[in-house]
């Protein structure tokens, strides 16, 4: 995405996710399964200091930033491969909840819910066998619903 300046908070010096959310849901494709915005700016929402991403429950849309899932925010050395896991972890756990996942206990789980990037670092880029249960029956039920070009489970 381009600089989402309209979403920019003075006085965090951060962005507010969900009206980039907002926006998104205007812009996308009405044909679409599901949309996802990619950032570089720090998110945030009102009652946290900050966060990885942000989707609505059975949504069609969702946002993702790099900013907090780039080691050299942690002051560590740039690392490509651990940025590309943490992207698809947190991708897929959007997309989760665009498809009406709710988070899991299941520390392992791709659903449950990152506050620190050490739950990210923690957690598998993918679904334990409930989610992914849960995932593949909205999938297939969308895919029923509507005219998707549906992907392979
Ligand atoms: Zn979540
Ligand atoms: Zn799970």
């Amino acid at each position: 995405m381009e600089n989402p300046t309209y979403a920019y908070d003075e006085t965090r010096h951060q962005y507010n996710s969900k009206v980039i959310l907002k926006h998104l849901l205007q812009c996308c494709p009405h044909d679409t399964l599901s949309f996802m915005g990619v950032t570089r700016v720090d998110l945030f929402v009102p009652i946290l200091k900050y966060v990885f991403g942000l989707a609505q429950i059975k949504g069609k849309c969702s946002l993702i930033s790099l900013y907090r899932l780039l080691p050299q925010f942690y002051n560590q050395p740039p690392n490509r491969d651990l940025l590309m896991t943490r992207i698809e972890k947190t991708a897929l756990h959007e997309l989760g909840h665009c498809l009406g996942l709710t988070h899991c206990r299941d520390r392992r789980c791709v659903m449950h819910s990152s506050t620190r990037i050490e739950d990210t670092d923690f957690k598998q880029p993918e679904f334990c066998p409930t989610c992914f249960e849960l995932f593949k029956w909205r999938l297939e039920k969308l895919s029923r619903e509507g005219n998707y070009l549906m992907p392979k489970l």
